[in-house]
């Protein structure tokens, strides 16, 4: 195999690696790599402040590995604010393996990725993601204690994305007090994107307090059978511009862009998507002069994390439930501050989050 050297001029002209994408600050950024289980992984570990980086693993299908690269990136930074915010001494980290999960996930190529993350000594510590389950982070604990999100039956607090979506129903509910004037979400017309593991929780929620549910998803058979499950009504049309109340972005990150952003009719969203805004301070402020109420990604879809980290405090399921619900109080926190200071509810969450984490510096310093 050929491999191109460049030479020291072109080395000095070359663009800096730090600094390009997603960088921000980023303390450790690990490529993986094995040809016998065709492992292509990317740990992001963004800040261990407030401790070990936890974040979960993707598998997705990237069309490049720069958009893997800069997908990690984000998520990554995105788990250290969620952590921040929620009250946890867990830094901010994130995997992604580049593949497809349902023709390329196998139990070797998941042990293998669990050596990389053992490799690390639990400075990074892992979880299921989109394109994970459980089964995977019990094959995962076969080689590294560094993980979470196991099986109950393996003494694990079981599938986050139930509690997720639980968080995700408070954060929506705040939101729409903050809105409304009320917190009641029946007869609001809500359209959730993206009916997986969360998803499809939250369409449970939704449609028993008797919102008027639309759904969309990429995979026709998901929208069919959680369309007769719950009774949600099939929506085909543009998700942005579609007719409702409020919009959940239940999906992948990023919805809210350039080219969405002027046809959202929705004056909520609220949804478990990691990353929802393309750009957090342009957008966010673009939602914000548009009188629609966005409540911060990392803060509404900490339930997930809440619960793996169960099983790393040692406390039980009333206790994340208690602590999942309180993220209604810490919406209506973050919405009012945001109002009060006029300045954008992504800008008003983070600083908060980086106020505790700064703090801490400071601590460990002295
Ligand atoms: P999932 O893989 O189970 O579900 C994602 C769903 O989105 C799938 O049904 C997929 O077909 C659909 N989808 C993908 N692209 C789409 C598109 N362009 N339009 C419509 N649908 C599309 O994932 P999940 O675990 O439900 O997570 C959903 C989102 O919530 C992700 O962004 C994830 O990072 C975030 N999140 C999940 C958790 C958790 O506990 N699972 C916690 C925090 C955040």
């Amino acid at each position: 195999m050929q491999v191109d050297v460049l030479n020291a001029s072109e080395l000095k002209k070359a663009a800096p690696v730090f600094g390009q994408l997603s960088f921000d600050n980023h303390e450790q950024v690990v490529f993986c790599n094995d040809k016998d289980t065709g492992l292509k992984a990317i740990i992001g570990i963004h800040n261990t402040v407030l401790g070990p980086a936890l974040g979960g693993t993707r598998m997705w299908n990237y069309s490049t590995e720069w958009e893997a690269l800069n997908d990690v990136l984000r998520l990554s930074r995105g788990m250290t604010f969620k952590s921040a915010i929620t009250g946890l001494n867990l830094g901010g980290g994130k995997a992604v393996l580049i593949g497809d999960a349902k023709t390329q996930k196998t139990p070797e190529l998941m042990r293998k990725f669990g050596e990389f993350v053992h490799s690390l000594s639990g400075k990074y510590i892992t979880a299921e993601d989109v394109g994970m389950d459980t089964e995977d982070m019990d094959t995962v604990r076969e080689v590294t204690p560094y993980v979470t999100g196991i099986s109950e039956s393996k003494g694990g607090a079981g599938n986050p994305s139930p509690i997720t979506a639980y968080g995700v129903y408070m954060g929506m509910k705040a939101a729409a007090g903050f809105k409304y004037g009320s917190d009641k979400l029946e007869g609001k017309k809500i359209l959730v994107q993206g009916i997986g593991h969360v998803g499809e929780t939250l369409v449970d929620y939704l449609v028993k307090e008797g919102a008027q549910v639309f759904i969309s998803d990429i995979n026709q058979a998901r929208l069919q059978e959680v369309s007769a499950q719950y009774g949600a009504n099939i929506f085909v049309d543009d998700v942005y511009s579609a007719d409702v109340d409020i919009y959940a972005p239940c999906a992948l990150g990023a919805t809210i862009n350039d080219d969405t952003i002027n046809r959202i009719k929705a004056t909520v969203i609220a949804g478990a998507a990691n990353n929802q805004l393309a750009d957090e301070l342009r957008h966010g402020k673009i939602l914000q002069d548009k009188g629609i109420v966005y409540a911060p990604d990392f803060l509404i879809n900490a339930g997930g994390i809440i619960n793996v980290y169960a099983e790393l405090e040692g406390y039980d399921k009333k206790e994340i439930i208690r602590k999942t619900e309180n993220i209604y109080n810490t919406t209506m926190e973050i919405l009012r501050t945001a109002s009060s200071k006029d300045i954008t509810t992504h800008l008003a969450a983070l600083k908060i989050a980086q106020q505790r984490i700064d703090d801490r510096k400071s601590q460990n310093l002295n």
